[in-house]
């Protein structure tokens, strides 16, 4: 994306080296909540490319996604769907499990949050492995959801997470290492 608020966006990212772990460099999003002009500039970004595409349902992902999707959610008009880790969401739950470096984990959303031919927008705050996101896709896929597409802050381009989307599109904020 080129325009002028990207860089304040990108200036307000705090990046942390080795957390949560040795040679992790974690793209720290609490800083650019910390300053109101970036905030509200992410989420100008976000409602200005979807306001007009009959978005209807805006899913969030635990956790980073549950801080940028409802505002954007307010803004066009659509509702909001949490998806969450395993055990959180009280009513009845479709689940997908997703590989990680080690082991598996899993995502859930609440059956009945969403109806088959809905057009869905999926944010979180980062795609690195794109794990997480596809997770989020095939749970919204399975129950007839259109993914018209995902949106995060941040990508790290080197992992190439945009390739495990398909053709779903990505929209991203700013390209990190
Ligand atoms: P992935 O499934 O590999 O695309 O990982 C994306 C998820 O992990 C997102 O929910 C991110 O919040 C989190 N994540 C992965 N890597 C980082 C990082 N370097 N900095 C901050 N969050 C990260």
């Amino acid at each position: 994306v080129t325009d002028g608020r990207i860089a304040g966006i990108s200036a307000a990212i705090r990046v942390i080296p080795d957390f949560p772990k040795p040679g992790i460099l974690f793209q720290d999003i609490t800083t650019l909540l910390l300053d109101p002009k970036a905030f509200k500039d992410t989420i100008d970004l976000f409602v200005e490319r979807y306001k007009d595409k009959d978005i209807s349902v805006v899913a969030g992902i635990e956790a980073r996604g549950f801080i940028f999707g409802p505002p954007i959610a307010l803004a066009i008009g659509a509702k909001f769907v949490p998806i969450r880790k395993p055990n959180k969401l009280p009513g009845e739950v479709i689940s997908e499990e997703y590989s990680l470096e080690y082991g598996t984990d899993k995502m859930e959303m609440h059956v009945g949050a969403v109806q088959a031919g809905e057009r869905a927008l999926v944010i979180d705050d980062l795609i690195a492995t794109g794990g997480t996101l596809c997770a989020a896709i095939s749970l919204l896929e399975r129950v007839g959801v259109q993914v018209v597409e995902c949106a995060c802050v941040i990508e790290l381009a080197d992992l190439k997470g945009r390739d495990r989307l398909g053709d779903r599109p990505l929209f991203v904020l700013v390209s990190s290492i």
